[in-house]
């Protein structure tokens, strides 16, 4: 999906920025930064520009069915970024569900027993997409963007983008949610120099994502366990496979993995619901503010 700013340009449309000048001021990128992304999300099918209607200079992006899909996971940003820090300098958001007339609280359960998801509860095997990907070790690159670089001050997921926006940062968590603990075995698994490893590693356990325990003395090694802020950030991951599933495999292969949620045996589809009237919901039937006390009443 990109990189963090791709995340970020999708998940800001969702709110209501769909303006080129809007999306500079709420993502605090440059502008070359900028329409080199938009081009990009054109390019795979999760943005289309359009000339905006009369009375109005600016043309404005819209989503795709593609990028529509990534609402869910968009929701389950805000739920974990609302969850550990404050609101934005924009404001919270406030979510309405216009079919059961209710202010909005989300969450991700099991499609199957219908109970809330959990990063613990779920197994992984390969599916049949699954290749043993060839991971050239040799490949060394330097992500152009460093984990600690802050979006601006309005975005409503700074924080989480700060966290999975860095393809070492978000490698790293995914491997913690199947069990890895110990530098060496994340770096058996990444194709990513140490420094760089232990940086994107130092910076979860800053965050709160990781707690670090010492598993050896002399000399001193630790294992990096998640803690439950880190946990909580499982079904924002879970949503972005199930779209990945969806819309990134057009040779048809089927899921590269296969999850088991534990507590019943079935396959983990996670569903992400209102939690007044239990549906699934839909971007057209969620109204939203942000920033200013919303009108409606419960
Ligand atoms: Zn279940
Ligand atoms: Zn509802």
């Amino acid at each position: 999906m990109g990189d963090k700013w791709c995340i970020l340009i999708i998940q800001e449309v969702f709110w209501g920025i769909n303006t080129f000048g809007g999306m500079l001021e709420a993502t605090g990128v440059s502008r070359g930064v900028l329409s080199n992304r938009l081009k990009w999300l054109q390019s795979v099918d999760c943005l289309r520009k359009r000339d905006a209607g009369t009375g109005q200079r600016h043309p404005v992006y819209h989503l795709t069915r593609k990028s529509i899909d990534l609402y869910h996971s968009s929701l389950m940003a805000v739920v974990w970024e609302e969850r550990y820090y404050p609101p934005p300098a924009s404001g919270k958001v406030h979510l309405f569900h216009r079919n059961c007339s209710h202010n909005l609280v989300t969450r991700m359960r099991c499609g199957s027993c219908r109970q809330p998801v959990h990063g613990r509860d779920v197994s992984y095997h390969p599916g049949p997409g699954a290749t043993r990907d060839a991971r050239d070790k040799k490949v060394r690159r330097r992500s152009s963007l460093s984990a600690a670089d802050v979006p601006s001050e309005r975005s409503v997921y700074r924080n989480l983008i700060n966290l999975v926006g860095d393809r070492w940062t978000a490698n790293v968590i995914a491997l913690a949610f199947h069990g890895l603990e110990r530098f060496d075995e994340f770096h058996r698994e990444l194709p990513v120099a140490t420094n760089i490893l232990s940086d994107r590693i130092r910076f979860l356990v800053k965050q709160g994502v990781f707690a670090a325990r010492p598993y050896q003395q002399r000399p001193v090694r630790y294992a990096y366990t998640l803690t439950e802020k880190g946990w909580d950030m499982f079904p924002y991951f879970l949503s972005l496979l199930q779209w990945g599933d969806k819309w990134c495999d057009p040779a048809g292969n089927g899921r590269p993995m296969c999850l088991t949620h534990t507590l019943c045996g079935e396959n983990l589809h996670g569903e992400v619901v209102c939690s007044h009237c239990g549906e699934e919901l839909r971007a057209h039937h969620v109204d939203f503010t942000i920033g200013s006390v919303p009108v409606w009443v419960e």
